[in-house]
């Protein structure tokens, strides 16, 4: 190849690799400059090419703040609603309880049965309504990095014993008997209300999948590690979805027989990690599941 021939093939070369950084010295005035029509065309391309790069880049990057502009927006919407929502259903459960109250102690009367059951499915639907609100309000405290863990002394055993006896009623309707195998306690620096609300996740998914089995939760600590158990006999979950489950909206039970939004676990192994614990289940299909959390005492 003759040597002016070689120096341009160099020189082409050494711009697209500048190209390639983003930059490009060649300018209108170096272009008229050349000797050569065909060369002149040739650094044309070249300028053309860097001008469509560094538009399509800036494109790239607008949009790319549109998006998280707008994931933003939804995130403070997600937030700002479900603060919203609490508000009134908080008054609307203190209404239902002192119609209770009322009809109850403040009646002449006895209050009939009718009105009294109709009273329940009521407050029991506020409080599902509540549930759904506060999960809500999780999934955004824990997507905007806000979850705090606060720790404080206490016993997990008188914990878990707190929350068995709150779903006693719960399980009693769906036909399951749930039963608190209770050690000794296990003192330990815990976060009561995260611990609560995986303990009350797991136990009402014991029920909801339970198939009116009976429902055993166990606690013990190894060391320095605090573990507990929920235990059923119901659907059981296969095992290719065992670690799916554990993810954001992902559901295994067929939604035509089981309502829910595929949150409970993933904010329940979230809440956990935030605390420096592990979560697990052991399982198999039609024949229940064990999930195990394990969470350090100390800390
Ligand atoms: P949801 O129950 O609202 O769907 P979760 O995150 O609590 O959401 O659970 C995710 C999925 O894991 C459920 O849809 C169900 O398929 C499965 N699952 C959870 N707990 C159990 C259980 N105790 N027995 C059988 N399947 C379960």
């Amino acid at each position: 190849m003759p040597s002016d021939e070689l120096r341009l093939v160099e020189r082409v070369l050494e711009h697209i690799a500048e190209i390639g950084t983003g930059k490009c010295s060649i300018t209108d005035d170096s272009i008229a400059a050349e000797a050569d029509p065909g060369v002149q065309q040739i650094f044309a391309g070249l300028l053309m090419l860097h001008e469509d790069l560094q538009y399509s880049q800036q494109r790239q990057t607008a949009l790319l703040e549109e998006l998280r502009d707008a994931v933003r927006a939804r995130d403070e919407f997600l937030s700002v609603a479900s603060h919203e929502l609490r508000t009134p259903i908080t008054t609307l459960t203190l209404q239902i309880d002192g119609l209770s109250r009322m009809l109850h102690d403040q009646l002449p009367i006895a209050v009939p049965d009718k009105m009294s059951r109709r009273l329940d499915v009521t407050r029991r639907q506020v409080d599902r309504l509540a549930a759904l609100v506060s999960t809500l309000i999780d999934v955004s405290r824990i997507t905007s990095g806000r979850v705090q863990v606060a720790r404080q002394l206490a016993d997990l055993v008188e914990l878990i014993r707190v929350v068995a006896e709150r779903f006693g009623e719960d399980a009693l309707r769906s036909g399951s008997s749930l039963r608190f195998e209770r050690p000794g306690p296990i003192w330990g620096n815990f976060d009561v209300s995260r611990i609560d609300q995986v303990l009350t996740n797991l136990v009402a998914n014991a029920i909801r999948y339970g198939r009116g089995r009976p429902i055993v939760v166990g606690a013990t600590s190894v060391g320095q590690t605090a573990r507990f158990w929920v235990q059923d006999q119901g659907i059981g979950i296969a095992p290719e979805h065992q670690a799916r489950i554990f993810q954001r909206y992902e559901r295994a039970a067929p939604s035509t027989n089981y309502a829910g939004l595929g949150l409970g676990l993933w904010i329940s192994r979230q809440l956990v990690e935030a605390m420096g614990g592990t979560i697990g289940v052991r399982s198999e299909a039609a024949a229940g599941s064990t999930f195990t959390v394990e969470i350090p005492r100390g800390g």
